[in-house]
Formats: structure tokens, sequence, C-alpha cells
């Protein structure tokens, strides 16, 4: 059997390596190593994948987020809204632009943003919600986009984890993760869903006068060289990665495939089980399994994944610590019990490995040896 990662990063290179080695020679002989035709290349052939106006692309996730919300205009000390069960980096750049992170709870099916929570915890100064697409599918936009439109709020798509899966309308609609709010934003660190050979990230718009508010900021506030209307910062997508992510795209859609049909072995092997609680799809989104997140109950989750340790199997824990008890995020405003949903999921879920390339002995391989575990 192949040894197990939880993310076969080489696999998957060896399957696209004569295209991405060519590319990459390409550029490099071509000397157009920043704002070369790979970049807007990539950026046009995204654009038509997302079906949308505009893409920015920018040097990482975390400077995409940042670039949007520096482009809204908000000042300090205005409140954003964002989910307490996410990365650090959605929150980061709140606090970071001296905005007030708000945070909410999530439903303890999907984890996603409870939007009940979230209508509660609008003041006067809330000025933006920061939805996060977590794990693969997308937050519950539609009443996500109510509440903006009732409140006039900016909404800022966290899209890094959940790029390729569909929003679905009451009306059966279907809109890409990301096209929906006002923003979106994206990673492509080497582990995301559409990954390049180091950092990257874009933001997408449908505004024409956001758009190039966005590009203006990501490249130093200048509108034309060497005249600067604002601060900005420097954020860049080179043009290597560019290239290595222009022939990713198209793998993109069977990428997601392959995420669904590993996690749909998974699921099955779990079924039913009275000790393991499966990813629950939500009705208004598809999944593209960045991460495969499982919730025990009644088991001692370090003690599984010493079990899997010991049979070369990795395991993560996203997230171990809920964003209010992190010491950078600590608010007298909040007590340990505050965000009951997301403190019991900092102890409760574990992510099996999930990549593109997970072979069906693998999967028997894992599900057996989390099975024998969680049943002795
Ligand atoms: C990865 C990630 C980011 C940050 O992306 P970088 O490219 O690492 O800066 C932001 N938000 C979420 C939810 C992420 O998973």
């Amino acid at each position: 059997m192949k040894k197990i990662q939880m993310v076969d990063l080489k696999s998957q290179y060896q399957d696209i390596q004569e295209d991405v080695d060519n590319a990459v020679l390409d550029v490099v002989s071509s000397t157009a190593y920043i704002n070369g035709p790979e970049v807007k290349n990539f950026q046009s052939e995204l654009e038509k994948y997302l079906d949308v106006d505009h893409v920015i692309p920018c040097a990482n996730g975390t400077d995409a987020l940042q670039v949007a919300m520096m482009a809204l205009g908000l000042k300090p000390g205005d409140e954003v809204i964002t989910a307490n069960f996410t990365y650090v980096a959605t929150a980061e750049v709140i606090a970071l632009l001296q905005l007030k992170p708000v945070l909410v709870d999530v439903l303890p099916d999907t984890f996603d943003i409870d939007v009940q929570a979230l209508e509660k915890a609008i003041t006067p100064k809330t000025k933006a919600i920061v939805p996060v697409h977590l794990f693969g599918q997308c937050a519950n936009m539609e009443a996500i986009m109510d509440l903006a439109k009732k409140y006039n709020l900016f909404v800022v798509e966290d899209t890094a984890q959940a790029i390729g899966s569909d929003y679905i309308f009451k009306d059966g609609s279907q809109k890409k993760a990301g096209t929906i709010g006002t923003i979106g934003c994206t990673s492509f660190f080497p582990s995301k869903n559409l990954g390049c050979y180091g950092d990257g990230g874009a933001i997408f718009t449908n505004n024409d006068v956001l758009a190039a508010k966005l590009r203006k900021i990501a490249n130093h506030g200048q509108s034309v060289q060497y005249v600067h209307d604002e601060v900005g910062v420097n954020s860049r997508l080179d043009s290597i990665q560019a290239a290595i992510l222009r022939i990713k795209l198209r793998q993109l859609d069977s990428y997601n495939k392959a995420r669904n049909i590993a996690a749909a072995k998974y699921s099955e092997a779990f079924k039913n089980h009275p000790k393991i609680v499966t990813p629950v799809k939500a009705s208004y989104s598809t999944h593209v399994f960045h991460q495969y997140t499982l919730k025990l109950i009644n088991s001692n989750r370090d003690a599984l994944r010493q079990h899997l340790t010991d049979n070369n199997i990795p395991s993560g824990i996203y997230y171990p610590i809920p964003l209010h008890l992190q010491k950078a995020y600590t608010d007298p405003r909040y007590n340990s019990g505050d965000f009951p949903v997301t403190e019991d999921l900092c102890e409760t879920v574990i992510s099996l490995p999930m990549h593109t390339e997970l072979d069906d002995e693998q999967i028997d391989f894992i599900t057996k040896t989390v099975l024998d575990f969680i049943d002795d």
C-alpha cells in the first residue's frame, strides 16, 4: 500500500508533471516573472470558471481578505461579524485593520455560521459579515444576503476551503462559492482544493468600481505608475504560480469529484455508527471536501489519534481552540462557555486524510483502523 498522507501533493504532481514542468520552464525563459501573460490568462480563465466579472489575483488568501476589507472603506472600531469556528486568518485581518471582530457560533451539523446567532450579533456599528465556507461547503448565503440587505452590510465570503463548490438557491439556480457576496476571497496554498506550488490567492467581485479599487490597493494604492491615491499593500500572484494554476484549474472539477468519491466511501464505512457523526451535507450547497471531518461521540480523540499514528495514518484537528479562547483574540466580552457548539466541536472533531489520490486500499485501511479503535 502507498504511504498514506494527509494531502498527497507528489502523486498529484506526477499526474500533470509534463505540463507543469513545461509551463514553469516557459515562464523562466520568458523572464515575465511578475504580472506576465500567465497571470492575465489565469485571471480570465478563473473569471470564466466562476462566472464572475472580476478576479484580482494576489499573494495569498490572508492578503485577499485584507485587501477586500481595506477596499470596503471600513473605519477603526467598525464591527465585522465572522464565525468562531474557522482558521485564524479570517479574524486576524479584521483585528489587524483595527476593526472589531464579532464572533458568532456555528451550527452543530454543517459547521456553518449560525444565521440566527448572526442576526442577534448585529448592532448599529456592524458593517460587514465574513461567512466562511468551511471544509468545502457553502454557508447559508441566501439567508446571509437577506440579512445583509436588511441591515445594509457588506458580505466578504471566505472561500479558501470551498473553491469550485456551488451554492444552491431556493429557486434551484446555482452560483459558485465566493461570487454571491460583495467580495469573495480565496487561497491557493498548496493543500487547498486549487493549490499552487507556493503562496497565492485571489479576490472576486461583480462590482466594477470595487474591482478597480481592489486592484489598486493590491498594487500600492497606485492608479498610474508612481501615482499613489491611497495607502495600499504589495500583494501579487507570481507568473510561475499562475502558470501552474492554469493547469490545475482545468482539473479542479475532477479533483473535487475525486474528493467526493473518497468522502462517500468513508461515510459509507461509518454509516449509522453510534459514536461517529459523518459530515452532514447542507441542502443549499454542493461539497468539495477540503476536509473530511468526523465528530466523535463519547470517544477518546487523543487515543484514537495515537492509534492512527501507530498505524502510520495521519489525522488533523481543525480547529483545536476556538478563536475567543486564543490569547491573541481574548476579549472581555467573551468567556469560556459562550460558544457551546464551537467549543464542543474543538474537542470532538477529527479530520481524516483527504486528497485527490486516495485509493480504495488506503480508505479501507483507514476506516478499519478507526473502527477497530472505536468499537474496541
Ligand atoms: C487557508 C485559509 C486562509 C488563508 O489563506 P493563506 O493563503 O494561507 O493566507 C483563510 N481562510 C481560511 C478559511 C483558510 O482555510
